[in-house]
């Protein structure tokens, strides 16, 4: 018998053979090449935490899917009213086990993680109620939500008599200074929100610990004021979620994180057992609540999602290391840098022109696994002064657990690269752009 080869770091003559074919396939060079592994080789440690949380992230899931008894069965859907759905309330209280919490409405009805958010709102805040949000200005699709600017006939919060105050961020921070004295909370504060991911905006995305100190001086002050968490974006970035250090009620969206790239549509709401009941209410309708809301044929999807996020959520963060640490080794700015925590899945990187900006999303589209042969270009956005150029080239309409990368056309030219189920297709992102970039220095 002959003798068994043993694996070494270096792969053998056969598979390098084959490597470069591939690699040429894309017409990567090898000082593109070379760069990507000693960037790789520096970011082992950083790896390994992401494969750590990604680990525990998964023996939670796999321990409610089991304290579940989730069972083949499940995958079944109901039509119809959907009465007795067993997969759907399975999928339910997975969900509520995960985060900690008594309860979760987890639905295709709802149609996105604003939608998610409103029904909450809606459902719990009535005439007279004050709002506060303490982490500035909400996610620009719920200022119509909300009446930010007052009544606007929508049929937003405003327009039924419901106020809405803000504090802005100190520095990146709550203003816990604020919240305790007298221009904090109000006899009619019902509800206190707090955005966990930075969104559009230029600020730090919330780590679990300054929700949980929120969320504890908010109860200390006013115990019946509910805390409320818009979670997008956040799910599987941390071992916690807010629900399980204080916070009343979550909500967010399938097609982000918890979906894990498979989820074709959906959002969920997540917290108190009464405050899930009322956000039901006002989904289907006061009395049947969550009893109705036919799954048709996406139990299983939306179950297997939910396994597969926990390595998604990870991949996604190892991609987007990979970036911040490949394009600063070429000299650029990025925001976080690498080996910085991520609390969202949002690099950005600051780059020298609108040619290098464009570059770079073309790129990223070239790498996508849907629509690769498109060419994005800069165009007119609505809300911008400037072009923006846009890529994405999803499975999921939309989908922002899936790679895409845009930017607004001015100084300082900063793109926004977000998502990536694989973390080979983030990196394959990366490579096409500095190749891409190389050659425009040429
Ligand atoms: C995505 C997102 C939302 C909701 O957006 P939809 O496009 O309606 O799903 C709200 N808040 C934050 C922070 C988000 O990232």
């Amino acid at each position: 018998m002959s003798n068994p080869e043993i694996i070494s770091a270096e792969p053998l003559a056969a598979e390098a053979e084959e490597a470069k074919k591939i690699y040429a396939a894309y017409e990567l060079s090898d000082e593109t090449l070379s760069l990507a592994t000693e960037v790789e080789d520096r970011l082992q440690a950083v790896f390994r935490r992401h494969d750590r949380l990604a680990e525990l992230n998964q023996f939670k899931v796999l321990d409610a899917f089991r304290k579940e008894y989730l069972a083949e069965t499940d995958f079944a859907g109901s039509t119809g009213y959907g009465y007795g759905d067993s997969g759907r309330d399975k999928l339910e209280r997975i969900y509520a086990r995960v985060m900690g919490a008594e309860a979760a409405l987890v639905r295709q009805q709802i149609s996105s993680g604003t939608h998610a958010i409103a029904t909450a709102l809606f459902g719990i805040l009535r005439p007279g109620d004050e709002l506060l949000s303490i982490t500035g200005t909400p996610y620009d699709t719920l200022h119509d939500v909300i009446g930010i600017e007052g009544p606007n006939g929508l049929g937003s919060l405003a327009d039924f008599g419901i106020t809405y105050r803000e504090l802005p961020l100190v520095s990146g921070e709550i203003d816990f200074k604020t919240i305790a004295g007298p221009e904090g909370l109000k006899p009619n504060t019902k509800m206190v929100i707090l955005q966990r991911s930075r969104g559009y905006a230029n600020r730090p995305s919330l780590t679990i610990d300054a929700i949980q100190r929120a969320a504890e001086l908010i109860h200390k002050q006013k115990p019946d004021c509910i805390v409320f968490v818009d979670n997008c974006y956040g799910e599987f970035v941390e071992l916690r979620e807010p629900t399980q250090v204080g916070v009343d009620l979550i909500a967010g969206s399938l097609i982000k994180n918890p979906g894990g790239g498979l989820a074709p549509t959906g959002g969920y709401v997540v917290g108190r057992q009464d405050l899930v009941d009322l956000a039901a209410a006002r989904l289907t309708a006061p009395g049947v609540g969550s009893e109705i809301g036919a799954s048709l044929n996406l139990n299983r999807t939306l179950i297997q999602g939910f396994y597969l996020a926990p390595r998604t959520v990870s991949d996604c963060l190892k991609g987007l290391d990979f970036a911040a640490a490949y394009f600063e080794s070429v000299g650029l700015k990025t925001n976080p840098g690498s080996g910085e925590l991520r609390r969202d899945l949002i690099q950005m990187m600051h780059f020298e022109s609108a040619e290098q900006l464009t570059t770079f999303c073309q790129a990223v589209q070239a790498a996508s696994p849907v629509d690769s042969f498109v060419t994005p270009v800069p165009g007119p956005m609505p809300g911008y002064d400037v072009d923006v150029i846009m890529a994405a080239g999803a499975f999921v309409q939309g989908s922002s657990i899936e790679l895409s990368a845009d930017g607004p056309l001015r100084e300082p030219y900063m793109a926004f690269m977000q998502g990536g189920l694989v973390y080979a297709n983030i990196k394959l992102a990366v490579l096409l752009a500095a190749e891409k970039l190389r050659s425009l220095e040429a």
